[in-house]
């Protein structure tokens, strides 16, 4: 179980997300404590002074909850994108609701219900973390999942999801239900043919699935920055959908330290972070499909961890046995092994590093 403080520290920059969102109070991390300083909410109460969570009720309650794990990342997407294009092909949809929730952005629920209404399913694309879904008659629905929302198929007599805020009504009584208990996924209808040109799409950078990871391209991009690498593995501009897990994991399988300077990494150590990305997402992939619902971890309900050094920091480290050893980067926190990824570069690879970029052909 995690010390209060290190919970304090990693949800920082969740915490800061949440607050965002809803305009709220300013927020850090000082001795282990989230401070919330003076602020008006989105509620419109001011805050007095700073002390550990003073927050107003709405925004406590979403700090209480605010937890490191700002799932779901690119696999528990892709795993719901093929769930839905599953549950979704072949048949015509019989209607439509969702509650007026922010999730809409403005939205009405009646908009939602009149395009859904009557159509059947193309096809199911996704874009980093977004689900772009294409029916007949250019008819579209972009869902994306925030950081709690889950599609969830109910069969007639089955009881609903707690926090369901969207269905769509199948035939022979199956309910699909866009579940989120907090409310940051999104939900939007257009013209299907509209929808890739979402100025928040087409700013991601290359999909690791999708396109592969290209290790050249992948090398210009850390070259621009100056960034801890983990930090640029986390930017979407850089390489889209990959969050705290996969980064985490991807530089443990690359043998990087995650502090390491973008910049500063040799090209057989952008190769092997590449590699690493696209070894651990198939590996994270692999063991969704072993579920039946999609169950983030953090959320009491997800199996045992699957991951190799993620959320495991003060066991044995898997290679070598070294006690894994973590740091918060961005926010976030990082598990790594001191003795498999050593914080200096190692001489092998800077020697290398010297001798090939002006090494001609
Ligand atoms: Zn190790």
């Amino acid at each position: 179980m995690a010390s209060k403080e290190t919970a304090a520290a990693s949800t920082e920059g969740v915490v800061r997300a949440v607050l965002r969102e809803r305009r709220g109070c300013r927020v850090r991390a000082k001795a282990g404590k989230i401070m919330v300083s003076q602020g008006s909410c989105a509620d419109g109460r001011r805050q007095r002074g700073s002390r550990p969570f003073g927050a107003c009720s709405g925004c406590l309650w979403l700090l209480r909850s605010a937890r490191e794990d700002d799932v779901p990342e690119l696999p528990e997407v892709e795993h719901t994108a093929r769930a839905l294009a599953h549950w979704l092909t072949g048949q015509r949809i019989e209607g439509a609701e969702a509650d007026p929730t922010r999730m809409l952005r403005g939205q009405s629920p009646r908009a939602f219900a009149r395009m859904l209404k009557g159509r059947t399913l193309d096809r199911v694309e996704r874009r980093g973390k977004a689900m772009l879904l294409t029916f007949d008659a250019d008819a579209g629905l972009l869902s994306h999942l925030g950081m709690t929302g889950r599609w969830l198929r109910r069969l007639p007599g089955e009881p609903p999801p707690r926090h369901s805020r969207a269905r769509i009504y199948l035939p022979q009584g199956v309910v699909l239900h866009n579940d989120d208990p907090r409310m940051f996924g999104r939900l939007l209808v257009a013209p299907a043919s509209t929808l890739p040109a979402l100025p928040d799409l087409l700013a991601l950078g290359p999909d690791p699935l999708r396109d592969g990871v290209d290790a050249s391209a992948l090398g210009q991009a850390f070259a621009r920055t100056t960034r801890p690498v983990k930090v640029a593995l986390m930017d979407p501009t850089v390489i889209a959908g990959v969050g705290n897990i996969q980064a985490t994991e991807a530089l443990f399988r690359a043998g990087v330290h995650p502090a390491r300077p973008a910049h500063g990494l040799a090209p057989d150590e952008v190769a092997a972070v590449a590699a690493g990305i696209e070894a651990s997402i198939t590996h994270t992939l692999a063991s969704l499909a072993a579920q039946p619902e999609v169950a983030y971890l953090g959320s009491g309900l997800a199996p045992e961890n699957p991951f190799l050094v993620y959320d495991r920091a003060g066991t044995p480290c898997p290679r070598c046995s070294t006690t894994l050893d973590k740091m918060t980067l961005g926010g976030r926190t990082s598990a790594y092994c001191p003795r498999c990824q050593p914080r200096c570069q190692p001489r092998r690879a800077r020697r290398r590093r010297a001798t090939s970029p002006s090494a001609g052909p």
